[in-house]
């Protein structure tokens, strides 16, 4: 039985720091409940007093507890019993589901999961990974030395909280950081939790604190704090250009950043199965209602399959029913908000004013009372410059461009601003490597769209869709800073 009752759940909404709960004072910032639009509760935003309090705990607490310097598994087995604590806590997979988009169910059968195994995944990397002995004349030995940055300011975006979160804290933690991490302000509760869960797993209490607030107060004073060595970012494109000018005049500070998408979905005439087809494409952007940085939100369909594709698409469509994300049989996500509702109403309004034609969906689901459920919308686009096409909306939003050659569909795939993910479905293997090389994405997908358990596989955009990688070796590595030593004998 997942189903729970929202009102029965206690809700953390203060800071985590030094191991504490705080309760947060000043200006109070109001939570709603996605599915229904309900209140669920208020935080405290952290001013730059608190989290310069957070900043210098973190700072004192990594080089006197010695996570930084203690035997690199020694940090490896905290790091798997935190996953353990992680992968059947109750409590947080109830808060996750009850502040964010995510039905319980799907909490419970995958982003709990797949937050335990990327912190087990970085476990790993603690003792595994080091730097490097480089050839250099005779006589003398030229090593590069990793060491940990000291702190590493982490800031998340709502769509995912508990696995960005083990994305960002996984590795800084291994590499033997400490971290300060602001969660969104529309989803502030499961991450208290989860750090709660570090201090149990034997994380010494200050090297992991959370503060909550909004971007302009708490995360800009994060980012500008003198002590935060390091800025590790998910989310918007704007945002991120933001932290990185910030970064750069607040200390010359590296930046990871993990941005926006608008994600091709390239399919040739060649890609089998139909029904298989359009379930990859479905899944593909409505995922978490569509709100995934990785949505494959512009379908690009060869002309011989497009009927049968887009015919199978809008069936699909019609199948799929809100339900309150803490009801264990609701499998769809609400928006998160009613103003990102309302973007996606106002992208689709424009498209449809610039030639667009609405398939299926369209609008809001009827009978939801303040709930911010979206159809699943599939647009038919006469151009590549209409808004739908172009812009991140956010939202369980399909357009559909139909190409005839192969030049055709890679010219449409590739995208001015983002270059996020790619989804390329062919049978043909040389087509697909063809496309592979000639998509300007940071990731490509062939017959098959989203992400698998292969933590190894790193993630990260190019152009506008950001800097840098999360996942993978890479951001283990990411979270260190090379020494060049030379030593003459
Ligand atoms: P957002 O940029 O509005 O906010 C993200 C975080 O940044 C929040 O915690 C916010 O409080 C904080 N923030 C805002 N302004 C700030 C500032 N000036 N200084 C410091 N912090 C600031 O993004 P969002 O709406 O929360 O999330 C949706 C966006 O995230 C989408 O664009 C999506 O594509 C992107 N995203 C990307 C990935 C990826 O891996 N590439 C993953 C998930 C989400």
């Amino acid at each position: 039985m997942l189903s729970f009752d929202p009102e029965k759940i206690a809700l953390p909404a203060g800071h985590y720091i030094n191991g504490q709960h705080q309760a947060g004072e000043g200006s109070a910032l109001l939570v709603n409940r996605p599915s229904d639009g309900l209140p669920a509760g208020q935080l405290y935003e952290a001013d730059a007093q608190k989290v310069d309090e957070a900043v210098s705990i973190a700072d004192r607490s990594v080089r006197e507890s010695g996570w930084a310097s203690c035997p690199p598994r020694q940090r490896g087995a905290v790091l798997r019993r935190w996953a353990d604590l992680i992968a059947s806590d109750t409590q947080l997979a109830q808060l996750e589901s009850l502040g964010s988009t995510r039905p319980i169910s799907d909490v419970i059968n995958h982003e709990i999961p797949f937050t335990a195994e990327a912190i087990r995944f970085y476990a790993e990397c603690a003792d595994k990974y080091s730097g490097d002995v480089l050839p250099t004349r005779d006589a003398s030995l030229g090593m590069l030395v990793p060491e940990p940055y000291g702190v590493i300011g982490a800031i998340t975006p709502w769509n995912f909280p508990l696995s960005m979160a083990s994305w960002k804290c996984g590795p800084a933690l291994a590499a033997g950081n400490a971290v300060v991490l602001k969660p969104s302000e529309l989803t502030p509760f499961s991450t208290v939790r989860m750090a709660e869960l570090a201090v149990q797993a034997g994380l010494p209490a200050g090297v992991l604190n959370i503060v909550q607030g909004g971007g302009a107060v708490t995360g800009s004073a994060l980012v500008a704090h003198p002590l935060v060595r390091k800025i590790s970012f998910t989310g918007s494109t704007a945002t991120g250009a933001r932290i990185m000018s910030d970064a750069a005049f607040n200390g010359m500070k590296p930046v990871t950043l993990e941005l926006g998408g608008k994600s091709p979905q390239l399919v040739f005439d060649d890609a089998g199965d139909i029904d298989e087809v359009a379930g990859r494409i479905l899944r593909g952007f409505t995922a978490n209602g569509g709100q995934a940085c990785v949505a494959g939100t512009r379908l690009i369909v060869q002309r011989g399959i497009a009927d049968a594709l887009v015919s199978k698409l809008i069936e699909l469509c019609q199948c799929f029913r809100p339900g309150v994300t803490w009801d264990e049989n609701s499998r769809y996500a609400p928006m998160i908000d009613a103003r990102q509702a309302a973007k996606v109403a106002s992208v689709v309004n424009s498209a449809r004013q610039q030639g667009a034609e609405v398939l299926v969906g369209g609008e809001r689901f009827a009978d939801t009372g303040e709930g911010y459920f979206w159809q699943p919308t599939l647009l038919s686009t006469v151009s590549n410059d209409n808004p739908a096409v172009q812009e991140e909306i956010f939202g369980p939003v399909l357009t559909v461009q139909i190409f005839d050659d192969e030049a055709e569909g890679l010219a449409l795939a590739s995208h001015p601003t983002y270059g996020l993910c790619a989804g390329v479905h062919t049978k043909n293997i040389d087509r697909a490597l063809r496309a592979m090389r000639g998509i300007a994405a940071g990731t490509v997908w062939i017959n098959r769209y989203g992400r698998s358990g292969d933590f190894i596989i790193p993630t990260g955009g190019f152009h506008g869709s950001g800097i840098g990688k999360d996942l993978g070796r890479q951001a283990f590595e990411a979270c260190q800073r090379y020494k060049s030593v030379l030593i003459d004998f």
